[in-house]
């Protein structure tokens, strides 16, 4: 059989990858490359392999870098199944759709600028809602955890929760070759273990050939309780100065995971009751929604809450502001209120409008609880930029920035390293979803015998 990478390779964005068992091609993930050159050429151009000729897609989870090129897939000729866990269909429709409603705004923008100039040529979106209702149209048969899945004859696919996020998966696939049974297990992408909301991770069963995620794999995060108390800690002191507190939000998970903290914190007496927070993303209130259909993912104790008739995501001062005009409102609040919008790199989003208007101000706080990736604005504003670009405009940060790195919904180095442990009979590792630092880092502490670092489009027979 053949393995080929197309996206995701010696990066942490695009996740695609190509499994030829010379009967069957499936194709694991096809997600956006995101990042400086989001929207742009390299999602536009070729996926290295033919869309027609993909049997089935196999879905780890619905980040928009594991599922944002689907709908392209699609209208580029893709005709089999896609399949996922059922959360991670709900949610995929959610970021897709979102997605393509970008790129049909980013387009219009694009349309206009040329008619000012009298250009005759615009460049259409990548691809448009039309094109993400049929890649919705495409989702087949859901996967339960642990249970596998028929996808062609001979070839099934078990999903192992990931626990990464609500629905995530790692994947293995397996089938009978002339020389005997094959295995191959893609991690997808791997949860940070030890976190309040979602299951841990599961040890998948053994494989010969593993695909595993190093988003994080040269470092260690912080405790967990000790990146709790300092999200507190920055909330309050904001407060304190009257500002107000801006938390650039990926809509999946961690939006759901700061509005569980937020109501622990109330109930601790660690934050203020009344605090007022606004959720200000259409695409997070839906998830949240979706979090609320889907008790059975969470620790017991958050089982709990909900068997108590308590929703772990709702404090008294949550206000949903899912219209734009809303969305605008919120820059009249004078201070003293938490925001949480995307995008969370900063690269697009209700974040940028409010980054504008209170980014100058020396009493603000801007809270940083995910992954921003070099080139991003999100990035810029972490490595210390003295001014930004918003809107045109040169925009001085006075504003306090923090960084607080224990939310990751990704394992560390150490968790990393004991995923892959746990899986029997491995012979190779190809390490894909990190930057070439992280890989190297960790593939010097792999014992397997074959270790590759694959570059974009590169094809290896194993
Ligand atoms: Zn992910």
């Amino acid at each position: 059989m053949k393995i080929s990478f197309h996206g995701a390779a010696q990066d942490v964005t695009g996740s695609c990858h190509l499994l030829d068992t010379g009967r069957h091609r499936i194709l694991v993930d096809c997600g956006l490359f995101q990042g400086s050159r989001e929207l742009h050429e390299e999602n536009s151009v070729a996926f290295g392999c033919d869309p027609a000729s993909i049997d089935c897609v196999l879905l780890t989870h619905a980040h928009l870098d594991h599922c944002g090129r689907l709908p392209l897939l699609v209208k580029r000729g893709f005709r089999g199944q896609i399949i996922a866990t059922k959360a991670t269909c709900e949610m995929a429709r959610l970021v897709m759709l979102d997605a393509a409603h970008l790129q049909e705004e980013e387009a219009r923008r694009r349309a206009n600028g040329a008619a000012r100039r009298g250009e005759k040529e615009v460049e259409p979106p990548l691809y448009s809602i039309v094109d993400a209702l049929d890649a919705i149209g495409r989702f087949g048969a859901t996967a339960e955890y642990g249970k596998p899945v028929a996808v062609k004859d001979g070839l099934r696919a078990t999903f192992f929760n990931a626990g990464h996020i609500l629905g995530s998966a790692s994947v293995l696939i397996e089938f009978e070759e002339s020389q005997g049974h094959r295995s191959i297990l893609f991690s997808g992408d791997i949860g940070n273990p030890g976190r309040p909301l979602l299951l841990p991770p599961e040890t998948p069963a053994a494989a010969e050939i593993v695909v595993m995620e190093t988003t994080y794999a040269d470092r260690m995060h912080r405790p967990f309780a000790a990146s709790v108390s300092e999200l507190y800690d920055a909330i309050n002191a904001a407060l304190a100065r009257g500002g107000n507190i801006l938390i650039p939000t990926f809509a999946l998970e961690r939006a759901q995971e700061l509005l569980f903290f937020f109501r622990q914190g109330i109930e601790e007496n660690k934050l203020p009751a009344s605090l007022p927070v606004y959720l200000d993303s259409p695409m997070a209130i839906s998830a949240t929604e979706i979090f609320e259909r889907h008790a059975e993912a969470f620790t017991p104790e958050v089982q709990s809450l909900f068997r108590s008739g308590k929703d772990p995501f709702r404090i008294p001062g949550l206000k949903l502001t899912r219209e734009r005009a809303e969305s605008m409102s919120i820059n009249r609040t004078a201070g003293g209120a938490v925001i949480m919008a995307g995008s969370g790199m900063c690269t697009g989003g209700r974040i940028l409008h409010h980054l504008r208007h209170n980014v100058w101000r020396p009493e603000t706080s801007v809270i940083f609880v995910g992954y921003a990736a070099v080139g991003t604005l999100g990035r810029r504003i972490i490595d210390g930029a003295k001014q930004v670009k918003l809107f045109g405009e040169e925009i001085p940060v006075r504003a306090q920035v923090h960084t607080i790195g224990g939310f990751s919904a990704h394992a560390d180095q150490a968790a990393l390293l004991a995923w892959q442990e746990g899986i029997g009979g491995k012979r190779a590792i190809f390490l894909v979803h990190g930057e070439v630092p992280s890989m190297k880092a960790f593939a010097a502490l792999l014992k397997t015998p074959r270790v590759e670092m694959p570059q974009l489009h590169q094809q290896f027979e194993i």
